[in-house]
This record gives C-alpha cells, sequence and structure tokens, in this order.
C-alpha cells in the first residue's frame, strides 16, 4: 500500500463515519475569526459578541425567518439568560433549573438532554438561571445552581466528570459560563448576598482537577494543587486587613459571579468581582478589595497582575462583575466595561491604567465622575445610605435616592463591540431605588444584606436603552429606548447589524452605524439572553434563547409591578434567510423580466 495515500484515506474515512475534530486550544483562540462554530461564552473568549458574517445586512434583514424553534419543555419556564454554543453541527444550549440540551444546530432535532439532579435548598439570589456551556475535547461543560461542574461527552450526554464547587448551604451557587484558557476551566463562584467569599477557580478542563484557585476578597490564600491534590500555598490576595476592619474579610462577598474573559496576547483573565457583603458599607470602612472591582489574574500562575475597582466601600450594592471586553486600538489591548455602578471604563488590559471613564446612563447620583489621575470616584458622600447605629433608635439609618438602582446601569447581559464601528453596543437601564442600611450579623446561610431597598422609575417613557458608545469620546452616538428594563445580551455582526432582545419578547436589530431598527420577531416569552449567528453550509445562522425571568420579577419593586404581565417560556428560536426567498424576484418587475430572459432563451 502507498503509504503517501495514508493521511488521504484516514481523512476520508473520517468524514465517512462521521468523526470529526475535537475542540483544542487552538480553535478556542482563533474562536472569534471562525463563525462556523461558536466555542466560547461571548463568541471568542475576549467576549466581543462579534461576528464576522455578512450575509444578513440591513439591506435584506427583512426576509429573516424563523428556521426552527426548539422548547425546553416542563414546567421549568423560568428565566432563560444562556448563550448557545456550536460545534460541528450541534447547538449545546443551558436551561432553567441546570438543564442542557443538545440540539442538531441545522434542524432543531434533539440529540440528548441532561438534568442535573438539584438537592432541596439551593439559594440563587436571582431566578434559577444559567448563562452557556464550554466546550474542550469532546466536552461540554456547565456550572449547576448547587455549584457544581458537570462534564458531559458532546456525542452521548454521559457524565464525564463531575466536581463540586463549593457548599450550597452555604449559599454558594454557580450561574456563569465557564471559558477555557489553555487548558484550563476558568470559574467563579455566586452567592455574594450571602456572605460567601469570591475566588476565581481554575481546573484541567479534561479531567476537572484543581489546577490553582485565586480568592478575590483581600487577606485570603490562593492555592495551587499538585496532580495528586495536594495543595500549596502561592500566597494571600494583597495584605490581610489593609482594606478591610476586623473580621469582615471573612465573609467579604465580591463573588465571580458572572465569570470571565480571557486575552490570549495578554495571558490574562479578567473576572469581575461583586458587592463587598454585607451592604452595609458604614460596617466595613475602607476599600474593600477586590470588591466591585475588575480583576487581572495570570492564567499560568494564578496571581492577580492588576486590580481596578469601580467603587470603593459600595453602599449600593453595585457588582462590578460586569465583562471586561478587550479589543485592539492604536497598537495597544484595550479592555472596556459598563459597570453597574453607571459609568464605563476603558483600561489598558495589560497593566490595569485607566485609559478613559465616562458615565453610560444619564443619571448617576452617587459620584460626580471619575478622577482619571487617582482613577478613584468623586463620591457625594450625601448620597451614602445612612449608618443605623446613628439614628435615634438605632434600627434604620438614613434612607436615600440613588441611581443607578442596585439592578445597575447594566446587569448581568453582556454587551459587544465592533471591530468595523469600533463601538460597544451596551443594554443599559435607567432607574434609581430608595435605600436604606439595618443592622445585620453574619449567620451561614441567610442573606447578609443589612439594607432595606425599592427600585424606582425616573422616567415615564423608558427604562432600557440599547447605547451604541465610542470608548474614544465617550458620547452615546445612538440609544433605541425600550419600556421595559433590557436585560438581553448583544450580538453584532460584520454585516453591519446590532441584535439584542426586549422583554416585552422581541428580537430586534438595528443598523450598527445608525441605530435604525430594521427588523424584530415576536419570541412570544421575554428575551433575557444573548443572540449568536454563525455559519452552516454556506447560510448565515441567527439564535437567540427566549423566556422571561431573571433578578427583574424578583426585585425589581415598583418596575416588577409594571412587567409582571409578562410571561414565561423557556425556547430556542433560529433563523436565516430562506434560500428560496434569498434567491427568489423581489417584486413582480423582476418576475417578469426573469420570464422574458428565459422565453429568449435558445
Ligand atoms: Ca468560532
Ligand atoms: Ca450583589
Amino acid at each position: 500500500m502507498n503509504l503517501k495515500l495514508l493521511p488521504a484515506l484516514i481523512a476520508l474515512g473520517l468524514a465517512a463515519t462521521g468523526a470529526h475534530a475535537v475542540v483544542t486550544d487552538q480553535m478556542i483562540e482563533n474562536d472569534a475569526k471562525t463563525p462556523g462554530d461558536i466555542l466560547s461564552w461571548g463568541l471568542g473568549t475576549q467576549g466581543q459578541r462579534y461576528s464576522p458574517l455578512k450575509q444578513v445586512t440591513p439591506a435584506n434583514v427583512a426576509k429573516l425567518a424563523p428556521v426552527w424553534a426548539f422548547s425546553f419543555g416542563g414546567e421549568k419556564q423560568r428565566g432563560q439568560e444562556s448563550q448557545p454554543v456550536i460545534h460541528n453541527g450541534k447547538m449545546f444550549v443551558t436551561g432553567s433549573y441546570s438543564r442542557l440540551f443538545a440540539l442538531d444546530a441545522a434542524t432543531g432535532k434533539k440529540l440528548w438532554k441532561y438534568e442535573h439532579r438539584l438537592p432541596e435548598g439551593i439559594m440563587p439570589c436571582c431566578d434559577v438561571v444559567n448563562r452557556g456551556a464550554a466546550l474542550y475535547d469532546n466536552l461540554v461543560i456547565f456550572a449547576t445552581l448547587d455549584a457544581q461542574l458537570v462534564a458531559l461527552n458532546q456525542d452521548t450526554g454521559d457524565v464525564v466528570w463531575k466536581e463540586k464547587i463549593d457548599d450550597y448551604a452555604a449559599g454558594y451557587s454557580a450561574t456563569a459560563a465557564p471559558i477555557i484558557a489553555n487548558g484550563l476551566i476558568l470559574t467563579g463562584v455566586s452567592g455574594g448576598e450571602f456572605g460567601v467569599v469570591g475566588r476565581v477557580e481554575a481546573r484541567d478542563a479534561k479531567t476537572g482537577r484543581m489546577v490553582w484557585m485565586r480568592p478575590t476578597v483581600e487577606g485570603h490564600m490562593g492555592y495551587s494543587f499538585d496532580k495528586d491534590g495536594n495543595k500549596k500555598e502561592i500566597g494571600i490576595s494583597g495584605t490581610t486587613n489593609k482594606s478591610w476592619p476586623g473580621d469582615l474579610w471573612k465573609t467579604g462577598g465580591a463573588a465571580t459571579w458572572l465569570g470571565g474573559t480571557y486575552n490570549a496576547k495578554t495571558g490574562l483573565a479578567y473576572f469581575g468581582t461583586g458587592n463587598p457583603a454585607p451592604w452595609n458599607s458604614h460596617l466595613r470602612k475602607g476599600d474593600n478589595l477586590f470588591s466591585c472591582s475588575t480583576v487581572a489574574i495570570d492564567v499560568k500562575t494564578g496571581q492577580i497582575v492588576w486590580h481596578y475597582q469601580g467603587t470603593p466601600n459600595d453602599g449600593w450594592d453595585f457588582d462590578g462583575v460586569n465583562e471586561f471586553v478587550t479589543y485592539d486600538e492604536g497598537g495597544k489591548v484595550l479592555g472596556g466595561k459598563a459597570d453597574r455602578n453607571g459609568f464605563f471604563y476603558v483600561i489598558d488590559a495589560k497593566n490595569g491604567h485607566l485609559e478613559n471613564a465616562f458615565p453610560f446612563v444619564k443619571k448617576i447620583t452617587w459620584a460626580t465622575g471619575i478622577d482619571l489621575k487617582t482613577g478613584r470616584p468623586n463620591f457625594v458622600p450625601e448620597n451614602r445610605p445612612g449608618d443605623p447605629t446613628a439614628g435615634a433608635d438605632a434600627k434604620k439609618g438614613v434612607s436615600v435616592f440613588s441611581a443607578p438602582s442596585f439592578l445597575g446601569g447594566k446587569n448581568q447581559m453582556p454587551m459587544a463591540y465592533s471591530p468595523d464601528t469600533k463601538l460597544f453596543y451596551v443594554p443599559a437601564n435607567e432607574w434609581g431605588m430608595e435605600i436604606w442600611n439595618e443592622p445585620i450579623t453574619y449567620k451561614k446561610g441567610a442573606a447578609y444584606l443589612g439594607a432595606g431597598f425599592t427600585i424606582k422609575t425616573v422616567n415615564d417613557d423608558y427604562i432600557g436603552a440599547l447605547r451604541a458608545i465610542d470608548p474614544k469620546t465617550g458620547k452615546i452616538v445612538w440609544e433605541v429606548k425600550n419600556n421595559a428594563p433590557l436585560w438581553s445580551g448583544v450580538l453584532t455582526t460584520g454585516g453591519n447589524l446590532v441584535f439584542w432582545g426586549t422583554p416585552e419578547g422581541f428580537l430586534k436589530a438595528a443598523d450598527a452605524k445608525t441605530g435604525k431598527v430594521v427588523w424584530e420577531f415576536q419570541t412570544g416569552s421575554g428575551v433575557v439572553a444573548p443572540p449568536i449567528s454563525w455559519e452552516q453550509s454556506g447560510e448565515q445562522f441567527i439564535s437567540v434563547v427566549s423566556g422571561w425571568g431573571g433578578a427583574v420579577p424578583l426585585w425589581g419593586g415598583d418596575v416588577a409591578s409594571k412587567v409582571n404581565y409578562l410571561e414565561q417560556g423557556g425556547m430556542v428560536w433560529v433563523f436565516k434567510i430562506p434560500k428560496v426567498v434569498a434567491s427568489a424576484p423581489t417584486d413582480a418587475k423582476t418576475a417578469k423580466a426573469v420570464e422574458v430572459k428565459v422565453a429568449k432563451a435558445p
């Protein structure tokens, strides 16, 4: 046999049996540039949510029509915040209550499903959501509401490995999509409202074995782990008691509940951190590092290389978990972050230097701006909710009206960045809150807030606004207002489109340059998940998960009563421009021209 032919024959054999390449680190690193698959949350670990596909444009998007839809079924129609991932013609999508479905991406046919057995007593703060899975090797890996990581065989749905992140009875849970960097699966923890200790963990993605863990509350020790699981100290995060008084750092929050992003050029993973615990800021004088921050962690060593804190000594539950989206600009790698506190930050992704900061919402009461020299906010001291011990009965501090509300100028819904327009597309919300402090002591597994609140609207006609923002100038280039608060992520494409969803049930598309809404489709329930786009058999597909829920109906105060008419759901929708329509004449005049041409042919 001719040995030179062997590779070709093997390739032929692989094609014939339907075998396929497993997901490699190289493929994940190139994910943003390869529209035939979507391997990561964020359409690439940089999190730009930009698809280079150009088939669908503002000129033809009116023809975009559903191809298939799939129901998650059951009685578990709750918030669906999941971004599907696509590989080898299969879609892997997570649903509420820690479910994962494998579907044929072309037809919607169900291949298998995994339903995680959840124990009684899980404590997710903000609905039973999940934000998506990661792909590595032949595995699809996702986090569950009882704070576990589960890796399933992509073909069969069989459990390959399962690891406990932490104790759900202590308030830990997990809802974020993991990301993969250099063969490591990087995850955070949820539970900031229960006094957990935030951290980032790196595990061997093939086996689930822990490699390192890095706490995000100053004073806690980080560890690395050898192949036998023996742990070794790799240094305390920061300096014990430097930014925290007494023992409060031991239950300091700073949960990394939205997961992270990764940039291969810097070798750094970027995780946002939540509020310091408890909410009552008078108990914890100091900056309370590394809460309400972006921490940049060297993936090889598990060390924090830099951090930037948006809200030092937070008193408003301004979790700084929002995604840090990296992009190339003027020879630098920069990162953009639209913080829950209402400010947009542009930071050098390599060294943490603050390049620019500006408001992306119109009403901010707690600070007048960000000092670009020191990087610190200019606080409005009288807008900090009062110390309850200073009051007459020591039961309730002075209540203040603050904006944004604690649900944020932006919350979990990820924004998009277009390297074509060089604009960020930010799902923003304009709202405020009455907020006051109350006495509180830590009790394992109990809410640890020490605050009361009611969310209020600030405008009659809208709360949500999809905004195109220029990171250089801080200008809002265009906006599309929305009556209900936006809670869906955003997608932008090489075809000059921006896609996003609304709680009213629409998936919408706008011209990325002008903001003109050029298409919308009613999905039957609220959209609170990020849309995606990929290419299959030469056609561009768009998809989004629909299903109203998340934090707004649970915590929204006056706003929740405004949106309580919205119906729950649990459905994946997939769209494309139908082939027959794409090639058919668009009006009678053209049709006639075609007929004449055919008639004259020999
Ligand atoms: Ca890709
Ligand atoms: Ca929080």
